[in-house]
């Protein structure tokens, strides 16, 4: 058997980034920045006010109250025109400019007015409820780096700076074929005896968005030689990157190793991983080809460990791996000391911190146990058995959506 992780740099060894494209900025969620980022101005662009309230000077203040007189309005958008002098102020709103001579902002709620006049109640000290120039992001400075997935807030950023056509990593073109006699589509009536709707190829899909540019789906290929010949070097000519599942592993009747290797290119592993230790990889034509095992629940471990890295590296990515974060098991657990054991948990919280409950069988065609889990626990080669309260690995892949200490009744 192939250590999992030697097999992950394998894999990984052997895709090679994409070319990088420019996107509107409205469409780089999630994609890859390419070239980094650096601010061609400062953020904020100029000092402003971060309250509404009066612009003073600090040492007009060292007796309170005071009053000042107010010698112009100054709202977002507008630009002083007067300077604060002794015994003057500005009215100023959140995001004005800070008028010249002025180096504090007194909050409209220590104040009162009347007739011109501000009384200041209360003493602020230089620089208060003031945003200095570049205090967010200052010109010059790298935003951010190459390899970084673009968020919420970092789009936020560079449409702050006017980067309206980042550079990113071209997603690849992923073809999907699953492969089984068995399978019918998913819209098929009750299947008859010996059948089985397909869910692999729904996964597929769910798990690739936001990470391939597309799928072509070649849909359900029968366990017969030419279809899946065909298919495979059709797959592998149009797109940048093959997964097929089922047909890996030992059967008699799995034409798909037959067609394999008869294409040649492909290396059937053992990888010492459970879930997910049939694994076929190498290439079709120069495009890479993950066979993964036909169990739905290997398909999704498969992919996680081998496939999503793997994707995210063509994207140009410098983070591949999910966060591990560490827990306890709530049960003792009994796994084959000779593979890396990802066990399906729930995941909660108590006092000691991250707890993790097996949350269903743990046979690889219990997609349900899956469909509840929040994440896998990592049982690393060597251990096998672990007790209760036992340290553990975790590998998340959400996290439960349900704050107990913070509910809100809807
Ligand atoms: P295989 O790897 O082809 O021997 O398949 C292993 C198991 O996974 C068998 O029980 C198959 O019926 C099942 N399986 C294969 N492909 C799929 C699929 N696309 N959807 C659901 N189950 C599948
Ligand atoms: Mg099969």
């Amino acid at each position: 058997m192939k250590p999992r992780v030697e097999a992950q740099r394998e894999v990984l060894a052997s895709v090679a980034p994409l070319r990088s494209e420019r996107v509107r900025l409205g469409d780089a969620l999630g994609r890859v920045l390419a070239e980094p980022v650096v601010a061609p101005h400062d953020v904020p662009p100029f000092a402003n006010s971060a309250m509404d309230g009066f612009a003073v000077r600090a040492a007009d203040l060292t007796a309170v109250p005071v009053d000042l007189e107010v010698v112009e309005d100054v709202p977002a958008g507008s630009v002083p025109t007067r300077e604060v002098m002794p015994g003057t102020a500005v009215r100023i709103m959140t995001g004005a400019p800070m008028p010249a001579g002025a180096d504090t902002v007194v909050e409209v709620e220590v104040t009162s007015t009347s007739d011109g006049t501000v009384t200041i109640n209360s003493a602020r000290p230089p620089g208060m409820h003031v945003r200095p120039v570049g205090g967010d992001v200052p010109m010059g400075a790298q935003v951010f780096s190459p390899g970084v997935r673009l968020n919420a807030a970092m789009l936020g950023v560079l449409a702050s700076l006017g980067v309206v056509d980042p550079m990113v990593g071209r997603r690849p073109v992923v073809a999907i074929i699953s492969t089984g006699d068995e399978l019918l589509p998913p819209d098929a009536p009750v299947p008859p005896k010996g059948k089985i709707r397909d869910s692999n190829t729904t996964t597929l899909h769910a798990v690739l968005s936001g990470l391939a540019e597309e799928i072509i789906d070649f849909g359900i290929i029968g366990d017969r030689a030419d279809p899946l010949r065909s298919a495979f070097r059709e797959a592998a000519d149009r797109a940048d990157m093959v997964i097929t599942t089922g047909g890996v592993s030992m059967g008699e009747y799995d034409l798909v190793k037959a067609v394999l290797n008869e294409l040649g290119g492909v290396s059937f592993w053992k990888v010492a991983q459970q879930p997910g230790k049939p694994f076929a990889f190498g290439q079709i034509a120069g495009t890479p080809l993950f066979g993964l095992p036909g169990n739905p629940v290997s398909v999704m471990v498969s992919f996680e460990q081998f496939v999503r890295p793997s994707l995210l590296h063509m994207a140009g990515a410098t983070a591949l791996f999910r966060s591990q974060v560490h827990g306890r098991l709530v049960q003792a657990v009994s796994t084959n000391p000779e593979k890396d054991v990802f066990l399906r948990v729930r995941v909660d919280e108590d006092e000691g911190g991250l707890r993790a409950t097996l949350s269903g069988g743990q046979s690889s065609n219990v997609l349900s146990a899956m469909a509840s889990a929040d994440g896998f626990a990592l049982i690393p080669v060597g251990v096998g058995d672990l007790d209760a309260g036992d340290a553990v690995l975790l590998e998340m892949f959400s996290w439960p959506e349900t704050r107990p200490r913070e509910v809100i009744d809807v």
